[in-house]
């Protein structure tokens, strides 16, 4: 029986990316998935006019893993907030269970003039795995304010740490054992539970090195010597900000994938970029965020680590021959749009076997 994929193409460039993603799963693994697509967002609204109706989110609990482009468009940014497109995004979160966000940070050497830091600090390219949690802390915690005040609140039970610093735990043990965990334990009574956890939790992973960070040296360190890091734990505000300034880091917002897991249920895979309404249906886009999510997909939701590793090599190999879209383009290369780059990324795959 096929593998169920359920695919939100969503709005802006999100077809355009999803529909190469599709045409590269095909072609490491024919015949495996059956894809079922949904609407959210703003096509959902244009639609039936919520940004997340029942039956995607019903879709998405039936499948296996959740392929998402991307939501939203100025055409809906001045609709009230519980039905901007956004809200489909959460609601996905949500009901899907989804408390941990894997957001990558590679800079793959053949683009390495897209780094804003110095040559020298990221020779070789760059590989770093941001965890973030994703459903609790400062964004969910109580919230209040009068006329005088405001106040948010950052709360974690030990629970809800522990669950997270398993997953990164387990995924440092798959990359290079290292693992920084950032917090701001120096001030922050949150930070120092967190630490206890991620100390204890420490001894039932023996092979993994843990350091701890403060955030606001982490910040200044992603600058100065970023190869220092391989697989960062982070809360959810530390997470948002810090995977940001690493994805900022690489320089190529149109490379960089991301998965949201849950425990064991089913994951969403989507580009870490927007709905880029300003290059939609131009065959402009780079697909390789889209295709890179979908990689994910394969080793995170379905175990095929073999092929979402030849996906990637995939990739390196279309870069090596000098292929770019317009995003990454620099001079004495080849410039392709969104479809050509899909297809040789398809074509290099099938080269491989
Ligand atoms: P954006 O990421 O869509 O675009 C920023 C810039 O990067 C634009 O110049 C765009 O052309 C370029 N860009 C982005 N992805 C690219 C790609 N794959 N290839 C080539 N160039 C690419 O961010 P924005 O302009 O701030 O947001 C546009 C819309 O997307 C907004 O409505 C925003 O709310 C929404 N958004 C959605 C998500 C999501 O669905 N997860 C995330 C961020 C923003």
């Amino acid at each position: 029986m096929k593998r169920r994929v359920a695919v939100i193409p969503g709005d802006g460039i999100g077809p355009d990316i999803t529909k190469e993603a599709i045409r590269v799963l095909e072609a490491v693994a024919p015949n495996t998935f059956s894809f079922e697509y949904y609407k959210a967002g703003g096509e959902a609204l244009d639609s039936v006019g919520v940004p997340l109706p029942d039956e995607t989110l019903g879709g998405c609990k039936k499948s296996e893993a959740v392929l998402l482009g991307s939501l939203g468009g100025p055409k809906w940014d001045t609709l009230p907030s519980h039905l901007r497109p956004e809200k489909g995004l959460l609601g996905l979160r949500g009901g899907l269970g989804l408390f941990c966000n894997l957001r990558p940070a590679i800079l793959y050497p053949q683009l390495k003039e897209a780094c804003p830091l110095k040559n020298e600090l990221v020779e070789g390219g760059l590989d770093i795995m941001v965890v973030r949690e994703l459903t609790g802390g400062i964004y969910f915690g109580k919230r209040g304010r009068d006329e005088e005040s405001a106040f948010d609140t950052e709360e974690y039970t030990k629970a809800e740490v522990e669950r997270i610093a398993r997953k990164a735990f387990v995924i440092a043990q798959g990359r290079s054992k290292r693992l920084c965990s950032i917090d701001k334990a120096n001030i922050l009574i949150s930070s120092q539970l967190w630490r206890e956890v991620i100390n204890t939790l420490s001894e039932e992973y023996p092979d993994v090195e843990v350091t701890h960070m403060y955030v606001d040296n982490a910040a200044m360190q992603l600058v100065r010597r970023p190869q220092q890091f391989d697989t960062i734990v982070t809360n959810n505000i530390f997470g948002d900000i810090l995977s940001d300034e690493a994805a900022q880091i690489t320089g190529s917002i149109g490379m960089l994938p991301s998965a949201s897991l849950g425990d064991g249920g089913v994951g969403m895979y989507e580009p870490i970029h927007g709905s880029a309404p300003d290059i939609a249906g131009k065959d402009l886009a780079n697909p390789i965020a889209m295709i890179l999510s979908a990689a994910m997909m394969l080793r995170h939701s379905f175990g095929m680590e073999r092929e979402a590793q030849r996906i990637e090599e995939a990739i390196h190999t279309v870069l090596d021959e000098g292929y770019r879209s317009a995003d990454i383009y620099s001079d004495g290369m080849k410039k392709i749009g969104t479809t050509e780059m899909g297809r040789r990324i398809a074509t290099a795959l099938k080269g491989e076997k």
